[in-house]
């Protein structure tokens, strides 16, 4: 056995599933996935996993594999080579820019790929090609999170670390089920709660795990956290429970503040919310009576026509009661996949250079034009939204995709869809043949996170390389690699070897990786951004100073909002949706992995017993949900994680045709564009009754 044993590799990885960021080693023998074995050095997670980081990689050896590019002809894709599909890129894509112009093509990056992945793209796409519309699935999930603290701490980041929340006094979760969407993370949380008396409050529509065990489970109307959290925030103030010095010696604009929050009275929130009054002054004694507040929020907040101003509300409340800037506290919006946080950081959105510098900053931008050698285009440009519009208004001509599901994630696929179909020319770059593959001119064979080099960075900030286990299969290559190609098809004559040369770069640029660096994220050593040149990286943000000019933080007034639609007579059922342990969005790379198909095949629609009963259901039976945007069948399952007329949708699903984003529409965020996919009312008929 001595034999067979030494030809098993093992090697250090990172997940390539959630932003909780857990690191281990996998055990392979040839492609051969042998097992996951976490360590004790793992930064984040030490000895644990989940059920994704175990089970969930045998989609590196699926036969539904890219392995080599394909080109349309006519209905039909062909296999090509790497040359032939390159050649075709730069002809398409040239006559595109020279006919109308750098901006109308757009540029899709990818939160599954690495950090130096998503620089080189946005390099490409600025440096090379002249545009700005470049940016990346944050839009669908937590830009609205960034913007509400950069209005009022900052950096779009988490405030500490997950040591901090498993520190903390008292959490609060507010529309996230990190039991799921976040599970080694949710796993901290229980560990505290139980072994030293945490406080856990958790606010959502749906009684996920964590309701369950928390201390104050409270269920409000749908779309009315600004409402609880503002009033909540009013209270803290009226009672002065407020921190008096922290506000006087770190946070600027607290008179007019306390103004705008005249009519978030006890009353009017227990009208709009409906919540009861008690229970609102029992969420403000909580905070007061902790020392040390952490807030943990996702999609349920940030997925509705008032995610910014909400994010923002939760910034407010934690500048109050001065849960900034000290451990154990502060905010921490959950980051959904692996490298959402990096692909943000690292410049792939309109209006960012990486470490958050602005594009429309004449400094910033002449540092790059001096570095690349190059003009670079002085405005933001579009987000993915506006590049589907753009479509229909005939701006967009082009796009450049790569790992990103865009026709099943984006809200109102059909309308997204559309759009696809109406592009000249139209290239996707993914490991597997996705469905917006199928609307592309071509597809180019990518290799996942195993198969190469790189870093990741997950929901606290902090940097962690992956390095290669396996070969890239067939003809993939790396999507560093691939993007390197199509620039240098482009007259870029870029010559990066190896990943680390990329980040270099990049550090040598974006002063909040100044000290980022290879040599110090060997093996299971990582970095927490901002790190300063010599090394030493910020775990805890706002220790001393916020990230403003005068270093204050600002509290920022809101304006009242409801929420953007009410049921009415046709559209009767609100429609929640949200994730499955199990399986990881659209579930390209879950569904392929045997260990988690066969313990959870499919998804499902969560019906409450008071409506099973008024409306003669039983789990099993076969519904149709419609919007006004189109329809998806699905099986039911009575239980009262829901109640009344809420129903929840499972958003992983294998089958076009019951995504979510069926459904949805294309209404968003009014700063940010993040889709309103939690604001939604639906119908729903009987197909089978079981
Ligand atoms: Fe991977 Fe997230 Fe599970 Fe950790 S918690 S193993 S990062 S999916």
């Amino acid at each position: 056995s001595a034999m067979r044993d030494s030809r098993i590799k093992r090697t250090k990885t990172v997940c390539t599933y959630c932003g909780v960021g857990c690191s281990f080693e996998v055990w392979t023998k040839g492609r051969k996935i042998l097992k996951i074995e976490p360590q004790q050095e793992a930064p984040v997670n030490q000895i644990s996993t989940c059920v994704k980081g175990k089970f969930g990689w045998d989609f590196v050896n699926s036969e539904e594999r890219l392995t080599k590019p394909l080109i349309r002809r006519g209905d039909k894709f062909v296999e090509a080579t790497w040359d032939e599909a390159l050649d075709l890129i730069h002809e398409k894509l040239g006559a595109v820019k020279d006919k109308y112009g750098a901006d109308s093509i757009g540029y899709i990056a990818s939160s599954k790929c690495s950090n130096e992945e998503n620089y080189i793209f946005q390099k490409f796409a600025r440096a090379i090609m002249g545009s700005n519309n470049i940016d990346n699935c944050s839009r669908y999930c937590q830009s609205p999170a960034t913007a509400g603290l950069m209005r009022t701490v900052g950096i779009g980041g988490d405030a500490g670390t997950i040591q901090d929340i498993a520190g903390a006094e008292l959490i609060i979760v507010v529309g996230a089920n990190p039991a799921e969407s976040h599970p080694v993370l949710a796993t901290r949380i229980k560990r505290s709660h139980k072994l030293r008396g945490q406080k856990l409050l958790v606010v959502d529509l749906r009684k996920h795990e964590l309701g369950e065990r928390a201390d104050v489970f409270i269920r409000p109307n749908p779309g009315t956290d600004l409402i609880w959290l503002s009033a909540v925030t009013k209270y803290i103030i009226d009672q002065g429970w407020h921190d008096e010095k922290f506000i006087l010696d770190r946070v600027n604009g607290f008179e007019q503040y306390v103004a705008s929050l005249a009519p978030y009275t006890l009353e009017f929130a227990v009208e709009k919310t409906g919540m009861t009054r008690e229970q609102l002054v029992q969420i403000a004694t909580m905070i007061h009576e902790a020392d040390g507040t952490c807030i943990l929020w996702a999609m349920g907040v940030t997925q509705h026509s008032m995610g910014t101003d909400t994010s923002t509300a939760i910034g407010n409340l934690l500048l109050v009661t001065g849960n900034f800037g000290r451990p154990n506290a502060g905010a921490y919006p959950l980051r959904g996949h692996n490298n959402v946080q990096g692909a943000c950081d690292f410049g792939t959105m309109p209006a960012w250079m990486p470490g958050y510098e602005a594009v429309e900053d004449d400094k910033i931008r002449a540092k790059y034009e001096k570095a690349w050698g190059v003009k670079l285009p002085e405005k933001p440009g579009l987000n993915n939204h506006q590049m589907i519009e753009g479509i229909f208004n005939g701006k967009l001509k082009a796009m450049y995709l790569f790992g990103e599901e865009m026709s099943l994630v984006d809200s109102n696929s059909n309308h997204v869809e559309n759009a696809f179909e109406k592009l000249d020319f139209f290239v996707v770059q993914d490991i597997f043949f996705s469905r917006t593959a199928q609307y592309a001119d071509v597809v180019l064979p990518a290799a996942p996170s195993l198969e190469k080099e790189g870093t990741f960075t997950n929901t606290e900030r902090r940097i962690q390389r992956f390095y290669k286990a396996l070969n890239p299969l067939g003809d993939s290559k790396p999507d560093w690699e691939i993007i390197q190609l199509v620039a240098n098809r482009f007259g870029a004559n870029w010559k990066y070897e190896h990943p680390s040369e990329i980040m270099a770069e990049a550090a040598s640029l974006a002063p909040v990786f100044a000290g980022v660096d290879y040599e110090r994220l060997v093996d299971w050593n990582s970095l927490v951004w901002p790190v300063a040149a010599d090394g030493t990286d910020t775990p805890l943000l706002y220790k001393e100073k916020f990230a403003f000019a005068d270093g204050r933080a600002r509290l920022y007034p809101l304006d009242l909002h409801d929420p953007m639609f009410q049921p009415n007579e046709e559209y009767d059922l609100h429609l929640n949706n949200g994730r499955l342990l199990e399986h990881f969005h659209e579930g390209n790379m879950t569904y392929q992995s045997k260990g988690i198909t066969h313990k959870v095949p499919r998804e499902w629609l969560e019906v409450s017993p008071e409506l099973a009963e008024e409306r003669g259901l039983e789990s099993g039976a076969l519904v149709r949900l419609s919007s006004p945007y189109g329809h998806v069948k699905v099986r039911v399952q009575v239980t009262d994680t829901v109640r009344g007329k809420e129903l929840y949708l499972t958003m992983n699903t294998r089958d076009p045709e019951r995504a979510i984003n069926r459904l949805t529409s294309s209404y968003h965020d009014k700063i940010t564009h993040t889709p309103n996919y939690k604001e939604m009312h639906v119908k729903m008929e009987i197909l089978e009754k079981n």
